[in-house]
């Protein structure tokens, strides 16, 4: 059948080609339009196949030709030629070689005043243009020439035609050539001629479409510099601004002005960055050679980027899909490889390190002193865990009568209480638009909102003198012979003075503390100034953050701003008012006043630009010139309730969470001195767009330039003559880690939580990296609770790498105060585990202001292969550290590098897999003669399930070539640790789960820590080393009235009575009559009574048959395979 089709088709075809009878011609183009008319394009491609482009081209050509062309068939004939043109990918060039151009164009000069023929001829020339060679070719032979002949001013009359004419046009102007030939023939400025006429007159929007045609005209000419050059000559700028601004409420002219808006943005003049260098404003002499920078982002030729305004909307462009390119696909580069990157002997120092394990414990021994009120201490801890503040579920409570008087069971336990519920979500306010202040009532009570009338007229004196400012908190170094300086005894006045006047209760943090913390804290730049919300403290937001609603047009608004900064200069200030570059006297009263010179502070740069605007530019890190992206600066000198405008004008990456909901944070001091020290969520007008800043040429030698990128957010502050603090994200400084280790040290009872914080290393810079070890004092010091002690598994967490990642921070705070609480689950990871933490691996970065790298430029998470104890010391001995552990037989059961993710939402991790990875780069690959434990699924999974802001749909396990140098890399492949994993915390907050349309506040992300440790807890649940004592002890915590469970368990008692206690017992080498001795084991009969052993792991193949089926649907749990 098809093939009668293909060849009645071709007989067709070929009789039509050799054919001079005028009524077969007619009647094979009706049956060939008939044919077409129905049926899909399938048909159409068909009859290219067999050659239908051609025949068609052919009779059109012989037609033409003749000396009266013969209308009754040219007309069918344009029509199907443009039905198949358009499908037909080289119908361009066949048109080229059988010479259908030329006689195209003789016949549209012919009609110049027929309209219907006309029209046809354009159509034929509009399929033809399609190919940008036939294009340049029709360009040559003065189709634009013929063009702008049939293109007239404003009219009502055939503008049919005069469409397609348009269409054709901007066609050919895709082609250099063509576009070159229109700004030489002074085409750019008939075209805004055009476009004005058009414009002007269309009052009723009809002709949308021919206007759009004639402004994609100039934007295909404005992708070439001379066109640019002349678009500006002939003030297109100002034709294009001023005819738009009219419109831009009008949905109907929506397809005009976003091209408008594109020829705009495209020949706005680029500029450099108004900055002295593009490095660092500060220099840090580093040693060794500095890493050459990474390769650049893509580069900018005389055609450059089509200039599409970004999405309004989110889209699924937020996710970036990860490149399949960049997976390990080499075996022998995924499989393990021990070894040491250093001399074995080395490895000795790392004992000191790990004194617990060959610490005696003889204060056990001692009478508790007097002065230590341990459970005082305890409870002290456990009011501030970050879990403390959400109900406890009826459950728990419903059981505890039949649980006995063992304290694990009787305190309650928040933090189970939130499993995959989260805390109170409360009702958030809407947050819509420049109305929105989240101060409003503070504001419209101004200061006089306290009723302490005294109070306030000190915090107004303090204020108004700003001498708390510039004096009072500033802060001298040790070296500078501290104790003979009299700034610093003022400074600790003036905060005991603040401190009695207004006091604050900020967990975990001591205002006093952190003066003495701050002393000792080294800064390339030197501050000499704290900032004050981290010398004052912070506390979370009482209600969660809804994520801000984007307004509608508002990045096209921004950018008209922008544009209107070339166009109408008016108002254009223009001037300088905060510069780290040049040493700065800003004594001007109608503009803000900025700062950044304090710790983990970053602005380089504030130029006023309108009276309530201002551009500000962000340092790179120190010894680079790039990874602009955190931002931290104090600003004072405002007014309240005027709407001010900031645009970060030196972004690097090319889209950002602030056009997904996510806002800047803001701390008002006068607020926290009204009892409201909150890192708050802020702004509105919230967008981040390409601008027209390009890297020098000067720096880049000529060669390929990069972009930059523009936040742009609208701040109301809520008071007057306040000083705020503007920062990308809730900042957690060094000196803050100092003084909360300190706090948390002095806030566990010695005698049961075994606290100890050590200097890892000192950084380049040279502050100490701190190494924390938690875990519980043994039982007693009796030689088997100091082998059970010294039995404990590690884990081992670290965090902030990246130091512009200070959710990372927020989430390693709300693990350590989670660890050292008095919260059951808490207790039973301590008296099981030892952890091991360093909960900032880049201290410099940090203090000073950095992004991503250490003071020598370097991303640290890219020097895990083979860090130097000179140049990546923190890196160095955090890896030495692992060494020893594994040394000792005492690898890390998990090994996790907290992180901030800058591009998604929710908390997810990275982990790896050979597997997964072999699978998803090369899919035809079998792999199953692969070996691989898939253990590394399980923490995920149980954290997808417990914590409400982790999601399992995130996690990769995925090992990517470029990260072949990060620690989860290095620690899977080098330590042999399979659950090596990154975990990653947006910046902005969840699209799903409890949280979902929220931002994240500090509060969530330290939850995320405490439900870290409680996914650690339930791995070692599911493991089969794990001990039934532990098991029986987490089952009545976990949802011991869960019959399920019981039931379980006493299967696990059985099999251990009928298989445990002659085989693992008695490898043991233990009397199972052990158990019977054991505390923890007396009050609950239906529970195995003879299984206790006090030897992790004793027991291990008695246990063997618990795979945590059903158990606990109420805790989600519900599904969880057992995976090993
Ligand atoms: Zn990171």
């Amino acid at each position: 059948m098809a093939e009668q089709e293909g060849s009645g088709l071709q007989v067709l075809l070929r009789t039509l080609q050799n054919s001079s009878d005028r009524a077969s011609i007619l009647a094979i183009l009706q049956v060939l339009a008939d044919l077409l008319s129905v049926g899909t394009d399938r048909r159409i491609r068909y009859m290219i196949s067999k050659g239908g482009s051609e025949a068609l081209l052919q009779t059109l050509v012989d037609t033409a030709r003749t000396a009266s062309p013969d209308y009754d068939i040219l007309l069918p004939l344009f029509r199907l030629l443009t039905k198949v043109g358009l499908r037909d990918k080289k119908f361009g060039q066949k048109a080229l070689e059988l010479e259908a151009l030329d006689v195209t164009l003789i016949l549209a000069r012919k009609n110049l005043s027929h309209s219907q023929n006309l029209l046809h001829c354009l159509w034929a020339l509009r399929v033809f243009a399609s190919s940008v060679t036939t294009g340049a070719m029709l360009g040559i032979n003065g189709a634009m020439e013929l063009l702008f002949k049939v293109i007239p001013p404003y009219t009502r009359k055939r503008t049919w035609m005069i469409r397609a004419a348009t269409e054709v046009l901007a066609a050919l102007l895709k082609s250099k050539s063509n576009s070159r030939r229109a700004v030489n023939r002074g085409y750019v400025t008939s075209l805004l001629r055009l476009h004005q006429d058009w414009h002007g007159h269309d009052t009723a929007n009809a002709f949308v479409l021919i206007r759009r045609a004639l402004l994609l005209c100039l934007k295909h000419i404005a992708a070439l510099r001379s066109g640019r050059e002349a678009f500006l000559a002939a003030q297109g700028m100002e034709i294009l601004f001023s005819t738009t601004q009219n419109a831009l409420d009008d949905r109907s002219l929506e397809p005009v002005i976003s091209v408008a808006l594109q020829v705009l943005r495209q020949c706005y003049p680029k500029s450099p960055l108004p900055l002295v260098a593009a490095s660092s404003a500060y220099a840090f002499p580093a040693r060794g050679s500095l890493p050459s920078e990474p390769p650049r982002v893509p580069a900018e030729e005389d055609f450059e980027d089509e200039g599409d305004e970004e999405e309004d909307k989110d889209s699924d462009s937020e996710d970036a899909k990860e490149e399949d390119d960049d997976l390990e696909t080499d075996v022998s580069k995924l499989s393990g490889k021990p070894g040491l990157d250093r001399p074995e002997e080395e490895l000795a120092q790392y004992e000191a390190m790990c004194l617990e394990l060959s610490c005696s414990f003889e204060e056990l021994e001692a009478k508790p002193r007097d002065d230590m009120n341990a459970e005082e201490a305890e409870h002290a801890a456990h009011h501030h865990i970050p879990a403390a503040a959400s109900p406890k579920p009826q459950h728990l409570r419903k059981d505890q009568s039949s649980r006995g008087p063992e304290r694990e069971d009787t305190v309650r336990t928040p933090l189970l209480g939130m499993v995959k519920r989260g805390r109170s979500t409360g009702q958030p306010a809407s947050r819509k638009g420049p109305g929105m202040n989240p101060y409003q009532n503070a504001q419209s009570n101004g200061l006089g909102v306290d009723s302490s009338g005294n109070e306030i007229l000190d915090i107004l004196a303090f204020l108004r003198e700003d001498t708390w400012d510039v004096d009072m908190t500033s802060c001298p170094r040790m070296r500078d012979s501290f104790s003979d300086s009299t700034g610093s005894r003022d400074t600790a006045d003036v905060i005991d003075r603040l401190l009695q006047t207004h006091p604050q209760h900020a967990p975990f943090h001591d205002p006093r503390v952190y003066l003495a913390k701050a002393r000792g804290t080294r800064s390339v730049a030197d501050f000499q100034t704290m900032a004050f919300p981290d010398l004052w403290g912070h506390c979370p937001a009482p209600s969660p953050e809804p994520m801000l609603e984007r307004k509608r047009g508002i990045q096209r608004i921004k950018i008209f701003e922008d544009i209107r900064r070339f166009i109408q200069s008016g108002d254009i200030i223009n001037k300088v008012v905060f510069s780290l570059d040049e040493p700065w006297q800003n004594t001007a009263t109608s503009c803000l006043r900025f700062s950044s010179k304090f710790e983990s502070g970053n602005l380089r740069k504030a130029i006023q630009v309108r009276e309530f605007e201002y551009d500000l530019l962000v340092n790179t890190d120190v010894n680079s010139t790039q990874y602009q992206q955190w931002f931290n600066f104090k600003v004072s000198g405002m007014r309240a309730a005027v709407p001010y405008r900031f645009n970060i004008i030196n972004c690097e990456k090319p889209n950002s969470q602030f056009n997904y909901g996510m806002q800047p944070t803001m701390y008002s001091v006068k607020e926290a001195l009204l009892g409201r020290p909150t890192w708050k969520r802020t702004g509105y007008e919230i967008c981040y767009y390409k601008n027209h800043y390009r890297e020098s040429t000067a720096v880049t030698g000529g060669a390929s330039r990069k972009c930059y990128y523009t936040l742009t957010f609208a701040v109301t502050f809520p008071h007057s003559e306040d000083v705020c603090y503007l920062a990308y994200h809730y900042p957690y400084t060094y000196t803050a880690l100092m003084t909360h280790l300190d706090i948390l040290r002095k806030s566990v009872n010695p005698r049961k939580v075994y606290f100890r914080q050590e200097v890892l290393c000192q950084t380049l810079g040279g502050n100490p990296c701190p190494l924390v070890t938690i875990t519980a004092m043994p039982e007693s010091v009796s030689a088997d609770h100091l082998e059970q002690f010294r039995q404990r598994p590690y884990h081992v967490l670290t965090a902030r790498v990246h130091p512009g990642e200070s959710n990372a921070s927020w989430v390693m705070k709300g693990t350590l105060e989670f660890l050292v609480s008095s919260d059951p689950v808490a207790r039973l990871l301590r008296e099981n585990f030892i952890f091991k933490i360093i909960p900032m691996l880049n201290p410099d970065g940090v203090i000073n202001g950095n992004h991503r790298c250490s003071l020598r430029g370097e991303d640290l998470n890219r020097q895990w292969l083979a860090p130097r104890p000179q140049l990546q010391p923190t890196i160095y001995h955090a890896k030495g550290l692992l060494y020893y552990l594994r040394s000792i037989g005492h690898s890390p059961v998990v090994f996790c590098d907290f992180h901030g993710h800058s591009q998604k939402k929710n908390v997810f991790v990275y982990g790896c897999s050979i597997k997964e990875t072999l699978w998803q780069a090369e899919p035809a690959v079998g792999t199953s003669a692969v070996l691989e434990d898939v253990s590394y699924r399980t923490l995920p999974k149980i954290l997808d399930k417990v914590a409400p802001a982790f999601t399992m749909s995130s996690c990769s396990f995925l090992v990517e070539k470029s990260r072949a140098s990060t620690a989860r890399v290095v620690v899977w492949r080098e330590m042999g640790v399979p659950r090596s994993y990154t975990m990653e915390s947006s910046y902005c907050g969840c699209n799903q789960g409890p949280y979902q349309g929220l931002q994240f506040g500090t509060r969530d992300l330290e939850e995320m820590g405490a439900m870290f440790c409680l996914g650690l807890l339930i791995l070692e649940l599911k493991s089969v080393s794990c001990s039934c004592q532990l098991l029986t002890r987490a089952a009545a915590l976990l949802g011991a009235e869960d019959e399920a469970l019981d039931h379980h368990l006493q299967r696990c008692a059985q099999t251990a009575d009928e298989e445990g206690g002659r085989d693992a017992g008695a490898q043991a080498g233990l009397p199972t009559a052990a158990a019977q001795t054991d505390p923890g084991q007396t009050k609950e009969e239906t529970l195995p009574s003879k299984v206790f052993s006090p030897l992790r792991g004793s027991f291990s193949g008695r246990c063997q048959r618990w795979s945590v089926p059903r158990r606990r649907a109420r805790l989600g749990l519900k599904g969880l395979q057992g995976t090993q």
